[in-house]
């Protein structure tokens, strides 16, 4: 499996992707957004563009369906409860389906509602697995839920499917937030040093060339991961003071989503 984190650079700070089959160049473009960009990479990697597939139905993610499927005659992918707010899916997908990608290449469709209730992320199926997770998982932080999705079911997504993951998974999230996830990571758990490294190191990264993080290291700095951590339950406090003692940890991922909502 080759995978091209493709950096739009628009505002909105989208990732796209194309995974490829080394063994026959057929090649599955990720949210193709940017579809020049994307038809682009293809080209020059002699990739031949089979599949698109949409992890969600905002519009940063399926607005570049219609220009790549007339370009390549590609077959759209979803979540088959996404059919009446995507255009033309070719292939409802639902927990537990495999794509295949040309002849070597195989990914696994997770159904993971949370920023919205039609949200699919991918999981390859290779030695060190790769997640492809939309606006579900960001580095160092999580989707927000304000439109079409709830903060209970990223709850459930992050800890019953996210959490169990390999650590050596590696992160291939829809955005590039990154720095603004950190300081947040940061607000609510100053002293947390891998945090503070992490930032430093990424402060003049190019996005064209960003770090891939891994399940392992986003729970080190991800804050809705860190849900019974000590300095991170104290802060937390201060800002709902009716805090219980020992919160459990869905309300302490709630009340973190909502806090990041302002911040
Ligand atoms: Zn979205
Ligand atoms: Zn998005």
């Amino acid at each position: 499996m080759i995978v091209e984190q493709v950096w739009t650079g628009n505002s909105y700070r989208n990732f796209n992707y194309l995974i490829a089959c080394p063994d026959s160049g057929e090649a599955m473009a990720v949210d193709p957004l940017d579809h020049k960009k994307c038809l682009a990479h293809a080209k020059n990697a002699g990739w031949t563009i089979t599949l698109i597939l949409n992890t969600h139905e905002h519009g940063d993610h399926t607005g570049g369906n219609k220009a790549m499927i007339a370009a390549t005659g590609a077959k759209l992918l979803a979540h088959a409860n996404a059919k009446d707010r995507i255009v033309g899916i070719d292939r409802g997908l639902s927990a537990g389906d495999v794509i295949k990608v040309g002849r070597s290449v195989e990914l696994e469709a997770l159904d993971t509602p949370g920023h919205t209730m039609s949200h699919v992320c991918l999981l390859s199926h290779t030695d060190q697995p790769a997640l492809f997770c939309g606006d579900t998982l960001f580095n160092a932080g999580a989707g927000n839920c304000h439109n079409g999705g709830h903060p209970n079911e990223l709850y459930e997504t992050f800890v019953s499917q996210l959490a169990g993951l390999p650590d050596d998974t590696l992160i291939y999230p829809g955005h590039d937030y990154i720095e603004n996830n950190l300081r947040f990571t940061l607000d609510r758990e100053p002293d947390n040093g891998r945090a503070q490294s992490l930032l430093n190191s990424i402060l003049d990264q190019d996005p064209a060339d960003a770090l891939v993080t891994t399940i392992g290291l986003e729970k080190e700095v991800n804050t809705f991961f860190r849900l019974h951590n000590p300095s991170v339950i104290r802060r937390l406090r201060e800002a709902f003071p009716d805090l219980p003692d020992e919160p459990d940890p869905r309300t302490v991922f709630v009340r973190l989503r909502d806090l990041r909502n302002s911040w």
